[in-house]
């Protein structure tokens, strides 16, 4: 079995690696190799922003690769492993049981003015906005108008990133176990002009969002994705959908997503 591991620079992310490979390297039992560049399995060190980073630089292989989240800094969403936990995490490596969970992901298509086209995907979600002033665009859902938003922006997020930016908007909390999208505004102007549903709204597998700029306003939009973003003046129309792979993680133990939510945000019960 290859592994990679993906970490960020922080003193105790370091030492936590540093720690993992002595202990990997220590196994005369097990028949593991380090492998950066082609990995079946991607151990991410750090917190759930460094996973996001570690799913950017391996997605194009996500048709093999195996994701696992170690966290240093507080319990993280995908990053559900503890640093007091490396033994039981090496003995799973052992005895791989090949077994893993998968989560949908979010496909962005954009077309530029100049007739290029580029894709991105995101695990978390994709969000667009205008640098300076509100971003208008118009919506189409499976090809047909939906409505005309105005305001600070758009947000398409994926099952496992509704407890990210799309929760702190106003999103719903969805399940990774169903295949979906959820689209959210972000601070929409409502008026007769620009009406819009006002609600998130949650689509599905055969589902497609085109958003649109209206007449020539394709000035500086910002796409956000993850960690990730760049700035184009050029974007014509983006069209999202749930892409056609998904993020596969190492399910070595129960990953429960509730539990997850109700530590992450509730916490224990006051009797
Ligand atoms: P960051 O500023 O460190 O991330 C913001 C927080 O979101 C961090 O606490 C991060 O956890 C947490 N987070 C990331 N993915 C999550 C998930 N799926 N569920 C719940 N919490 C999650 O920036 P970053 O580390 O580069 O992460 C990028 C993400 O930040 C974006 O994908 C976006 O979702 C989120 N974000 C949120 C807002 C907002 O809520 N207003 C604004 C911008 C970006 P760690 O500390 O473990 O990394
Ligand atoms: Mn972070």
């Amino acid at each position: 079995m290859k592994i990679a591991i993906y970490h960020n620079d922080n003193d105790h992310s370091v030492e936590v690696l540093d720690e993992l490979k002595t202990k990997i390297l220590a196994r005369d039992d097990a028949d593991i190799i380090f492998d950066d560049a082609h990995p079946d399995i991607v151990i991410s060190v750090g917190g759930d922003g460094t996973l996001l980073s570690a799913f950017h630089a391996y997605e194009q292989q996500l048709d093999h690769v195996r994701f696992i989240g170690v966290h240093t800094g507080h319990l993280g969403f995908y990053a559900d492993w503890q640093d007091f936990e490396l033994d039981d995490l090496v003995n799973s490596l052992v005895h791989d049981s090949k077994e893993s969970v998968e989560y949908p992901i979010v496909q962005a298509n954009l077309f530029f003015t100049d007739q290029t086209q580029r894709t991105i995907l995101a695990l978390n979600e994709i969000v667009i906005k205008r640098s300076f002033g509100t971003l208008s665009a118009i919506v189409d859902i499976n090809g047909d108008y939906f409505e005309r938003f105005r305001g600070d922006g758009l947000s398409i997020a994926t099952p496992s990133g509704s407890t990210a930016y799309n929760k702190a908007v106003g999103g719903a909390v969805v399940s990774p176990s169903l295949e979906a999208m959820q689209l959210t505004e972000i601070g929409s102007i409502n008026n007769r002009v620009f009406r819009t549903l006002g609600s998130p709204v949650i689509l599905g597998a055969s589902d497609v969002i085109s958003v649109k700029a209206p007449d020539a306003e394709t000035d500086s939009v910002q796409v956000a994705y993850d960690t990730l973003h760049f700035v184009s003046e050029q974007i014509e129309k983006i069209e999202f959908k749930i892409a056609p792979t998904k993020i596969k993680f190492a399910k070595y133990r129960h990953m429960n997503f509730w539990q997850r939510i109700q530590t992450s945000f509730i916490g224990p019960e006051e009797k």
